[in-house]
């Protein structure tokens, strides 16, 4: 029982143990910030984006684009063409998927949707079950 991993994790400690290379990428030499981010999304290796919610992470994974109907965001709201947006797929579960649409430029993108925005985008996604998440 002493082995059991400590339950709260922070965002950053999430990205750092699960995708290495971003968080240096993302948080670098930067040290001075004392509060770590709880809520963001990120982008990782091969066009995927890692949204973080405290110790939670969920993966989108993007999807090919069919079509070329205007896409509506699901993160900040904007209405896009299909070059600006793009599908993604989220397991939640063994047999639950989500998909979500998100713009491309994501950094403006969560400026627009801010806080609420991602919370609400979070409260969509999490909890993902336990069992899938690692
Ligand atoms: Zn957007």
């Amino acid at each position: 029982m002493s082995d059991t991993p400590p339950k709260n994790h922070s965002a950053r400690d999430v990205l750092r143990e699960l995708f290495p290379e971003s968080y240096r990428e993302l948080f670098g030499e930067a040290q001075e910030q004392d509060s770590p981010p709880t809520l963001g999304l990120y982008p990782v290796a091969d066009g995927r984006l890692a949204l973080v919610q405290g110790g939670q992470l969920a993966e989108f994974s993007p999807l090919d684009p069919k079509g070329n109907k205007a896409l509506h965001c699901d993160l900040c709201h904007f209405t896009r063409s299909r070059q600006e947006a793009a599908f993604y797929r989220v397991t939640v579960a063994a047999r639950r998927t989500r998909y979500v649409t998100l713009c491309l430029d994501t950094a403006a993108c969560q400026r627009r949707a801010g806080t609420r925005g991602l919370a609400q985008l979070a409260d969509r996604i999490f909890p993902i079950e336990p069992s899938y998440a690692d």
